[in-house]
């Protein structure tokens, strides 16, 4: 099936590059062919226009001939075409020597650049204004005449390439449009080769999450029946089982009250993925919440003598899904205790802070624990991540707590992160929007 997969996707791939590569060359070679044509065409232009402009006393008696008319005066055509060439023939002391010179309209411009012409240039191109508001580029070079040391006259050539600017532009803006058509086709079918490779992925992971939610919610009566069993087998057994037996009933217990949990936050992030888990806002008491939470664990942190210090002087209230605020409290703490060392402190503190996005409820849970390695800290909130496995072996979890409670706090737009030191403790924030 894969390799199957993987011949179609090679076949398309080559394809795709296959036309692009074809596309790609035939433009460039329309481009060459169309710029010599527009170049070699420019010439020929030129070379009518230079043997019209010579020969046009020549024309004008044929034509007075063939009338029989008045004689016709020899002036020139106005600036029609581009692309011919001029020069003048220069003195030290700024006396025309020589010249051949451009059109009439052209004329006052040209020897204007050539009147004010940098000595330290030997080329330029430049951009004048004509009488007839048009614009014509030229391109200008001089060259000096010297005998030994003395210079003798400079010759100034210019052309008037406007014809060329004016194609270069076209074929620029050209190329500019077939770019960004390229880029829009290079998107569409990037945009159409990655939902290739990624549906099969997706529909992958949809299946994989629907095997964990199913599996889940499977497992979870079954292993309800077994917990209550085994606790009302517990309740009835009046010290009529053996020590040996009464330690199997009790790891039973404990083993079945760990699958059981397992599987519930199991059942949660699948329901979190498929959207199913909708939050039930209502304004209720953090600070009664907290003490809820506080009296679940206390028999968690009497056995490892840690003591909880919580100010509930303050009463707070919050907007959000008690039920979830719950679970996220109970998730922190219980791991604090669960990693702190016995006889050390967690501390849970309240507060309303307000900054540049907005105002927020601050839960911050602190404890003097192992603390995470700085490379861990975004990986803790990823599903079955536990810091150093070596470390956690003896300590009860499945690496799917945080992950829950960074899901909550992401539900209600908040935001999560530890500060924490290495041998020193953690300190877990919450930060949740006041609306
Ligand atoms: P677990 O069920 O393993 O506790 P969590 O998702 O709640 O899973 O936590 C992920 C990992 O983050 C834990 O295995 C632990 O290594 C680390 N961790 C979480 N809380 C603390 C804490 N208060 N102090 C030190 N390490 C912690």
């Amino acid at each position: 099936m894969i390799s199957k997969t993987h011949k179609k996707l090679t076949t398309v791939y080559t394809a795709v590059f296959g036309l692009f590569l074809i596309a790609f060359v035939g433009i460039v070679c329309l481009g060459i062919i169309w710029g010599t044509y527009v170049e070699r065409t420019e010439d020929v232009k030129v070379l009518a226009n230079e043997i019209a402009r010579e020969n046009r006393g020549l024309i004008l008696q044929h034509a007075q001939k063939e009338t029989n008319g008045p004689p016709l005066a020899t002036t020139e055509d106005d600036y029609d075409i581009s692309g011919q060439v001029f020069f003048y023939i220069v003195d030290t002391k700024g006396q025309i020597i020589k010249a051949d010179q451009p059109v009439p309209v052209l004329r006052e411009s040209a020897y204007f650049q050539i009147m004010n012409w940098n000595p330290l240039e030997s080329t330029k191109i430049t951009t004048v204004k004509l009488p007839t508001n048009k614009t014509a580029v030229l391109i200008l070079a001089a060259h000096q005449v010297q005998r030994g040391e003395n210079l003798l006259a400079t010759v100034y050539v210019g052309r008037d390439v406007t014809a060329y600017a004016r194609s270069l532009l076209r074929s620029v803006f050209t190329l500019m449009a077939v770019s960004f058509i390229f880029l829009f086709l290079a998107a569409m079918i990037g945009y159409f080769l990655a939902g290739k490779v990624t549906t099969p992925m997706e529909e992958s992971m949809k299946r994989k999450k629907q095997f964990i939610a199913d599996a889940s919610h499977e497992l979870r009566t079954p292993l309800s029946v077994l917990f209550t069993s085994i606790e009302a087998v517990e309740m009835d057994m009046d010290n009529r089982l053996s020590p040996f037996s009464m330690q199997i009933m009790n790891d039973a217990k404990e083993e079945s009250f760990r699958l059981k949990k397992l599987v519930d936050d199991l059942l949660t992030l699948a329901r979190t993925d498929t959207g199913e888990i909708e939050l039930k806002k209502e304004v209720f008491s953090l600070t009664l919440i907290t003490k809820q939470v506080l009296r679940s664990l206390r028999f968690a942190a009497d056995e490892k003598e840690i003591k909880i210090l919580f100010d509930a002087a303050d009463s707070m209230d919050l907007n959000a899904d008690p039920e979830r605020i719950y679970q996220l409290l109970f998730i922190l703490i219980d791991n604090s205790i669960k990693y702190s060392s016995p006889n050390s402190e967690v501390r849970v503190q309240f507060k309303k802070v307000q900054n540049t996005t907005g105002c927020y409820t601050q839960i911050a849970v602190t404890d003097d624990g192992p603390g995470i390695p700085f490379e861990c800290k975004e990986q803790i909130f990823q599903r079955f991540f536990r810091v150093d496995a070596s470390r956690s072996r003896d300590i009860e979890g499945s690496g799917l707590g945080l992950s829950i409670a960074q899901w909550i706090v992401e539900a209600h737009e908040g935001e999560i992160y530890v500060n924490s030191e290495l041998n020193k403790g953690s300190e877990f924030v919450v930060l949740l929007p006041n609306p």
